[in-house]
């Protein structure tokens, strides 16, 4: 594979650009080699600079859910153009994508659009401390919630009560309000909100986790954090950034029958385009300027090329149910494939999937949380990651990260990533 435009760019773009990347995981640092630049991609396929073609299983980490350049979004959008492209003014498009949010997602009542899943939950953590009165959250080991300063924090062992800064520029007492359990563990939860008794303001949680692999909620671990925070007026937050539109028109929340205070939303909330959002329960969100006293604003919000994706794209979704079951089966038919390989070469490795999510840890023991996810063979994996790139598959280049399927992929495309996954696994094992 020629990969030799590519190279050019990164090279020069690290001159430029710190590590030669705008978002660090792109740049195949935990796989080793270097990215590849993309010039396009539609439907199922992305191409590189080098005219490689590839089929997608990152889709912009989430939002292409119908598959790349959807001719309905690039209607929207080219219609919206003609308009301008930002007025920082109310439009009848805010109020229409806001109604369309409401009544897809069970537990919103009211929404409020943001540029990003970062300033989604940073908003929504700032609204549960207005509300509540109180500063310290809780959040889980390897649920990742954007870069706002009060989720970079990384869980020592175990239920540790006091955070400290994972990353430089965190102030410590940033950190000191973040109080992290291990994911699955409603114990350590239950201990930490003890310890923290009428001090925490919410609690935040992927409720079913992409972002250190696939990592889905143990049965009752959801219900268990719901009584908890009714148990000691805690503000339950789905973080849905990934799950929200994905997992079932109505986000995991639907799919899993729990129902939050307040729910972040991003990626296909805005088929593309930058968009994110946080809603939830009018009382809550009445908090938010200007009904309230907890500010947060924005010069692009709620900005009409976005709207105008994104409300086609909920749309779309809203109107074509069989979109979902489209997805169970493709997620389901990739699953049985893999295990059907692995069971054929004898290989164990552990396959988390739910609906359209999946990630292939390379560990045999089951993977509920951080630690376990962490206990995969990642230098495998890097050879993995390389093995199916070399053979027209594009995926996530990390170990900690889940593939998202879109509808634009065909069974003769699954069988393809079948066929791909299986030569991988006999060659990185040979
Ligand atoms: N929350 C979750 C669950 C996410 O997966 C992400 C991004 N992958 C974010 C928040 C942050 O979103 P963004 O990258 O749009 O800021």
């Amino acid at each position: 594979m020629n990969t030799s435009t590519s190279q050019q760019l990164f090279e020069k773009a690290q001159n430029y650009i710190p590590g030669g990347v705008n978002s660090p995981v792109r740049a195949f640092r935990a796989v080793g080699g270097n990215p590849i630049f993309i010039k396009s991609a539609k439907g199922p396929y992305i191409y590189d600079e080098d005219g490689n073609e590839y089929i997608e299983l990152i889709n912009s980490w989430g939002p292409m859910i119908l598959g790349h350049a959807h001719e309905l979004i690039q209607k929207a959008v080219s219609d919206a153009i003609q308009h301008s492209f930002s007025f920082g003014a109310p439009t009848r498009r805010e109020v229409e994508i806001a109604e369309l949010i409401v009544s897809m997602v069970p537990s919103i009542e009211k929404v409020r659009m943001v540029n990003s899943g970062t300033e989604a939950t940073m908003s929504a953590i700032r609204v549960a401390r207005g509300y509540t009165g109180r500063d310290k959250i809780i959040k889980f080991e390897g649920c990742y919630h954007g870069h706002g300063d009060s989720f970079l924090i990384a869980a020592g062992s175990g239920a540790v009560t006091f955070g400290t800064p994972d990353s430089p520029g965190v102030t410590k007492g940033v950190a000191n309000d973040t109080l992290t359990a291990p994911y699955n563990d409603l114990e350590a939860v239950q201990q930490l909100v003890d310890a923290n008794k009428g001090q925490i303001a919410a609690l935040i949680l992927e409720p079913v986790v992409g972002n250190m692999g696939c990592v889905l909620p143990k049965e009752g671990f959801l219900e268990g954090l719901r009584r908890i925070c009714d148990e000691e007026g805690i503000v339950l937050i789905l973080d849905e950034v990934m799950t929200g539109f994905r997992l079932s028109k109505g986000g995991a929340q639907e799919r899993f029958g729990i129902t939050p205070d307040l729910t972040t939303l991003g990626k296909i909330i805005g088929g593309g385009m930058p968009v994110g959002a946080y809603g939830g329960k009018a009382e809550i969100m009445n908090y938010v300027s200007p009904a309230g006293p907890v500010y947060q604003a924005g010069t692009l919000s709620g900005n009409p090329i976005a709207m105008a994706a994104g409300y086609t794209m909920l749309t779309y979704l809203n109107e074509h149910p069989e979109v979902y079951t489209q997805l169970e089966n493709a997620g389901n038919k990739l699953a049985n494939g893999f295990r059907a390989s692995m069971e054929k070469l004898g290989l164990n490795y552990t396959l988390n999937q739910i609906g359209s999510m999946y990630t292939l840890f390379f560990t045999p023991d089951a993977v509920t949380d951080f630690p376990s996810a962490k206990s995969s063979d990642l230098p495998l994996f890097g050879k993995y990651f390389h093995a199916m790139l070399n053979r027209g598959i594009y995926m996530g280049p990390s170990q900690f990260e889940a593939m998202f399927l879109s509808i634009a992929l065909t069974d003769a495309h699954l069988e393809r990533i079948i066929a791909a996954n299986e030569e991988a696994l006999i060659e990185i094992t040979a």
